[in-house]
């Protein structure tokens, strides 16, 4: 479906019948990250329905969106191989037609991690998932933990409007060699693969340092950072232990911690977190 129009009745139809609806939103180039969401929500409800839509709020000026890859032809084919049952594809002219203007901003989610080096981005984030979701008002919709500032952004937003949707979090899926999986992976050179792996690399082995008994933020954060920039081509964006509600910096690791990781690899930018628990 290319209309708004198309898609809310598809979707009422559905609703008047009494089936549930499941709903991925993605920015497209399609890989087996999102085809597990999708898989999660055939599991969860009668329906799944996907949205491939690059955003351009939430790009910067400087940011990547005219070098965005696309490839709808093999997008379709992937979700009608995963057994989704409709796609949404509006265009940002049906999304942000003339005279739009209102905009959903957190308070204090976005003034962490990503959000510092991306002003504005969680904004465009916020707006858009509500726009879609009061498009296709879906019964639940998931999201990956790749993003997991954008899922507590998305959650607490669902939260604060009463939008009345259950938002559900999936977990990070990585190729063979512990990369988190990602549409921006196809900007890598061969010879900058090696260097991408090296967040994965930091995060597993602060996890073992926290379970080996590491309590000091400062510590494990530091020898993340000697481990990323051994690698040449990378830029680290930030690194970052944090409470995984409030995002707010931790210094003594005395429970779960949220672990988060940016880093320009040449002219992709990577991200990756982990949960680190002491003593396990
Ligand atoms: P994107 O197309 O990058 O906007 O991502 C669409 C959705 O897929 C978001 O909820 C992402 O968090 C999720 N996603 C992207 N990569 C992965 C991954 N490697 N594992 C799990 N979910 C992912």
């Amino acid at each position: 479906m290319r209309t708004i129009d198309a898609m809310r009745s598809y979707s009422s139809t559905l609703r008047q019948s009494g089936k549930t609806i499941a709903f991925v939103p993605t920015m497209g180039f399609l890989h087996e990250g999102h085809l597990s969401l999708m898989k999660k929500g055939r599991e969860l409800a009668d329906r799944v329905v996907v949205s491939i839509f690059v955003n351009p709020t939430q790009f910067g000026p400087s940011e990547d969106l005219a070098a965005y890859p696309r490839d709808e032809a093999r997008d379709l084919e992937m979700v009608e191989a995963t057994g989704v049952d409709a796609v949404f594809i509006p265009d940002a002219k049906q999304m942000y037609p003339e005279g739009f203007q209102t905009t959903i901003s957190l308070k204090a989610l976005p003034a962490h991690l990503c959000g510092l080096s991306r002003p504005g981005h969680f904004e465009g984030v916020a707006t858009v998932v509500a726009k879609l979701l009061g498009i296709v008002r879906p019964h639940l919709a998931i999201f990956g933990e790749k993003d997991y500032q954008q899922l507590l952004v998305v959650r607490q937003m669902v939260r604060d409007l009463e939008l009345n949707v259950d938002i559900i979090g999936a977990p990070i899926v990585r190729e063979a060699d512990g990369l988190a999986m990602s549409s921006r992976n196809m900007y890598l050179a061969d010879d900058q693969r090696k260097a991408a792996c090296s967040l994965y690399q930091a995060l597993t082995e602060s996890k073992k340092r926290v379970k080996a008994g590491e309590i000091s933020a400062d510590t494990i954060i530091a020898s993340a950072e000697a481990l990323i920039q051994a690698h040449p081509d990378t830029r680290i964006d930030y690194i970052a232990v944090c409470d995984p509600k409030t995002l707010d910096a931790v210094t003594a690791i005395d429970g779960p911690v949220l672990m988060a990781i940016a880093v320009k690899v040449g002219r992709a930018r990577l991200i990756d977190n982990m949960i680190l628990t002491p003593g396990t």
